[in-house]
């Protein structure tokens, strides 16, 4: 009989213990062995894989090549950088579903693919280049086409700027209702906060979605997919969409959900002129409070507050608001906010970073006049 060392014995327990379990209880993560199994998932998938059989490393030319009937899932950025994170991202995601239904990610850019950037290290099973076009009903519909030809399941865009706009339109194309700001998704189910960021919200995996940025892994398996580009035929754009050519909008009516500068006037502002050109000369976007636009001085859809628009500009230049608790609502997102008020005690001067006691009627031609702006004398 051979002799049992019992503090050996228990030593090789323990370890095996701690090596199969964390600290916290749970069973530890293996990402060797992960990727492994991943790498023999696809092999056992794709029957069109060329990997030496033998091979312990893929060597760097190897490539994961898929038949052309699988299952798409197609990603659309409309970056001019040639490897833009968020780019990577929305490939990592896509692939984490591709991996579950055993299909691909064909890559949509518009305007710019860099000949000498190997779409194929970052994730792109296929991709295909559209022209930069300024209409984006007319890209929506180009996109429309390339979901069509793939017969894709999925497409994902970024959730922000021209890619988020995009995005809606493609989805009002294809009469679908698009999920946004995912930031948990897997082939089934998808996942976003509700406005405000509070609640939690989960739903089927719909064909549109657009994703929130940091919170997806870029795609990672040591190994390049093929990154063929595929041409496709586009048709003009359909009759009743017409390209207009760049149209240059002042910052001052941009969107208020959008502006990263505002300029906002309460009922101390009288001097309207002097409002309008204050905010031009900052390069702001007008805003105004609910007694303002009540007053018909605004159109309503610049009214900031809990009735209005929740904004989340960085600034928040504030002329002659007193800070009632429904204003205040809207701006709370605000990184900072300036304050221009004859009342020192204003609710509006408590919340400002900032505060000028002073007359918003002088304190507004100065500014301009300090941006460089004009001022009627
Ligand atoms: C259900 C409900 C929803 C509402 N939703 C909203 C909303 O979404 N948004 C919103 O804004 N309001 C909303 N309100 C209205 C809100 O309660 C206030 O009445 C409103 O915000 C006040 O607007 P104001 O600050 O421009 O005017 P006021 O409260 O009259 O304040 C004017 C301010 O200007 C200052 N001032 C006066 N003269 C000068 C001067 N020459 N120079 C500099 N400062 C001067 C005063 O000291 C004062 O602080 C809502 C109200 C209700 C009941």
């Amino acid at each position: 009989m051979p002799r049992i060392d019992p503090r050996r014995h228990e030593a090789d327990h323990r370890d095996d213990a701690v090596e199969r379990f964390g600290a916290d209880g749970l069973p530890r993560r293996d990402p060797h062995k992960e990727k492994n199994q991943r790498l023999r998932r696809e092999l056992r998938t794709h029957s069109a894989i060329r990997i030496g059989q033998n091979a312990r490393r893929p060597a760097a030319a190897q490539r994961i090549v898929l038949a052309d009937d699988v299952s798409w899932i197609i990603v659309v950025s409309l970056s001019e950088e040639p490897w833009p994170d968020a780019e990577r991202e929305l490939l990592g995601a896509a692939h984490t579903v591709a991996d579950e239904i055993g299909g691909g990610v064909v890559l949509v850019r518009v305007g710019f693919l860099d000949p000498a950037t190997d779409l194929g290290q970052i994730g792109a099973d296929r991709t295909v280049l559209l022209p930069l076009m300024t209409d984006p009903n007319a890209l929506a519909a180009h996109v429309a086409a390339v979901i069509e030809r793939f017969k894709a399941c999925h497409v994902f865009f970024g959730e922000g700027g021209a890619d988020a706009d995009v995005a809606r339109r493609t989805a009002i194309l294809l009469g679908e209702r698009p999920a946004t700001s995912l930031h948990l998704l897997s082939s089934e189910r998808a996942t976003f906060q509700e406005a405000g960021g509070r609640t939690e919200v989960s739903r089927p995996l719909p064909k549109v979605a657009t994703l929130a940025s940091g919170r997806f892994d870029a795609y990672e398996s040591g190994i390049a997919r093929e990154g063929r580009r595929i041409e496709i035929e586009l048709n003009a754009p359909a009759p009743g969409v017409r390209d207009l050519g760049v149209v240059i909008t002042s910052q001052a009516d941009a969107p208020l959900n959008e502006a990263r500068f505002i300029v906002s006037a309460g009922d101390g502002v009288t001097d309207w002129e002097a409002f309008r050109g204050v905010t031009e000369a900052l390069g702001g976007t007008i805003a105004g409070s609910r007694q303002v636009v009540d007053a018909g001085h605004l159109p309503r859809h610049r009214q900031v507050g809990a009735s209005g628009t929740l904004v989340e500009a960085r600034c928040y230049l504030a002329f002659g608001i007193s800070g009632a608790p429904q204003h205040l609502q809207g701006v709370q997102r605000c990184r900072h906010v300036i304050a221009v008020n004859t009342d020192l005690h204003a609710a509006m001067v408590k919340r400002a970073d900032l505060a000028i006691i002073a007359d918003a009627q002088q304190v507004m031609p100065a500014l301009t006049r300090l941006a460089g702006g004009h001022v009627d004398a």
